[in-house]
């Protein structure tokens, strides 16, 4: 069942809670925030595989105990899930001394592969001036750290608030979210959650409303094998994919780029509908490593490509969809045997939170009192776990908000900015003040 918006914060209004107070509370655990995000960045929780949940899980469940309630999830069955690799969630819970809304937090903790090019260690979490650098360190250790002390800070004003504060630390969002946000969801866990913030990182002065859509497909065409020295006795799938390539070329791009998006998505370049060919596979498979012999003459047969097709709100995934088996279907009218397949993989539909939604105006106005500046409204190109708690978790009271600069993700030398966590860290403390404490 889809939970109730709430009738929101006082968004703005100072009301029984003084903000001085809580943001000193921050400001007084500057070290502590630097020291726990160097904790989590220092246990390397690479996906894939998904190596080390347990331990980071571990870690953050022994941090908090003290205040919250811990329970480890284990998302059992879910893609990638193994003996070897367990999907290891955790969510810490809080509850008030009196009825109230839920606020959420949500971070996935797994990290991106390191790559090549690093100058620092990528899991020695080292700080040089206002950086804290690691993989991990921007997306997005450094907002799962500024969420845990912004609720530690906010029980330290406020013992007595009203509601509930839970922090979620979930795997595999880098992998599609299923062992973590999506396993959850399904279980039921965000049916009593009315405000959900995931810090990742978007920058201390935005909020990010939500996201493009997603449809991943394969394309293939189909030819015949035969001797490569009488290539007319085949009919070659490359040359099938080279005529729909142009196809693409000439008419979807140039069509694509016409439609723009009334979504704020950053970067601007992202503010219409993109077409990614991921790859491209035809004909012999590549030699296994080691085969020192030549290729054998062959008529291609099949020809494979991925597609990564990122739409707008404004446009239907069915239409999206139907645009390119109609590039093909011309074809295959066009052109002597031209045969074609498409395979969906994956496909995820837009998701925009309203600006007047409750934990929007509560960041919103949060974030002029710590910044002293209007907050910027975002939206991402690429998706996130947001996409789970509106369509499992049917919450659509969630943005994304958190420390460090997007950029940077996934990058080499991958750093955080520690005055940004810090005031990250204000901010939301000051919007759990604004949902859950008392008149
Ligand atoms: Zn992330």
């Amino acid at each position: 069942m889809a939970a109730l918006l709430p009738s929101g914060g006082r968004s703005g209004q100072s009301g029984g809670m003084d903000d001085r107070r809580l943001i000193a509370e921050v400001e007084a655990r500057r070290a502590d925030l630097v020291a726990l995000t160097q904790d989590l960045v220092r246990i390397p929780t690479l996906n894939p595989p998904g190596r080390n949940y347990r331990a980071l899980c571990d870690m953050l469940a022994a941090r908090l105990a003290p205040q919250f309630e811990v329970e480890l999830v284990r998302a059992h069955g879910a893609p990638g899930d193994s003996e070897t690799y367990p999907r290891w969630n955790l969510i810490a819970r809080r509850q008030g001394a009196r009825d109230g809304d839920c606020v959420h937090f949500n971070s996935h903790h797994d990290v991106v592969e390191v790559g090549h090019g690093w100058t620092r260690d990528p899991f020695g979490a080292e700080v040089e001036g206002d950086r804290l650098y690691g993989r991990g360190a921007c997306d997005m250790k450094g907002g799962l750290a500024a969420s845990v002390i912004a609720a530690e800070a906010f029980l330290a004003v406020c013992p007595d608030f009203a509601g509930s504060i839970e922090i979620s630390a979930t795997a595999d969002e880098e992998s599609g979210g299923f062992g973590g946000v999506a396993y959850l969801a399904r279980q039921g866990r965000f049916a009593h959650v009315q405000h959900v913030l995931i810090p990742e990182p978007l920058h201390k002065d935005r909020i990010c409303l939500g996201h493009r859509g997603v449809w991943w497909a394969e394309v293939e065409t189909q030819g015949r094998i035969a001797h490569g020295s009488m290539p007319f006795l085949g009919d070659s799938a490359i040359r099938h994919m080279g005529a729909l390539l142009a196809e693409i070329e000439e008419r979807l791009y140039p069509l694509l780029a016409t439609r723009t998006t009334a979504m704020p998505v950053t970067p601007e370049g992202a503010r219409q509908s993109t077409l990614n060919i991921n790859s491209i596979h035809g004909g012999e498979p590549e030699p296994e490593p080691g085969y020192t012999g030549l290729p054998a003459p062959c008529v291609a047969d099949r020809c494979r490509i991925v597609i990564d097709r990122r739409f707008l709100i404004e446009e239907d995934l069915d239409e999206v969809k139907a645009e390119l088996r109609a590039l093909a279907e011309r074809l295959a009218e066009a052109r002597p045997g031209f045969a074609f397949e498409i395979r969906d993989l994956f496909e995820v539909r837009p998701t925009l939170t309203d600006r007047d939604a409750p934990v929007v105006r509560s960041t919103a106005a949060a974030i002029e009192r710590v910044l002293a500046r209007q907050a910027e409204y975002v939206v991402s190109p690429g998706t996130y776990d947001q996409k789970h708690i509106d369509r499992i978790g049917k919450l659509k009271n969630c943005i994304a908000y958190g420390p460090g600069l997007l950029h940077l993700a996934h990058q080499p030398d991958e750093w955080v900015g520690i005055a940004d966590m810090v005031d990250s860290a204000k901010v939301m403390a000051l919007v759990l003040a604004d949902l859950l404490a008392p008149e």
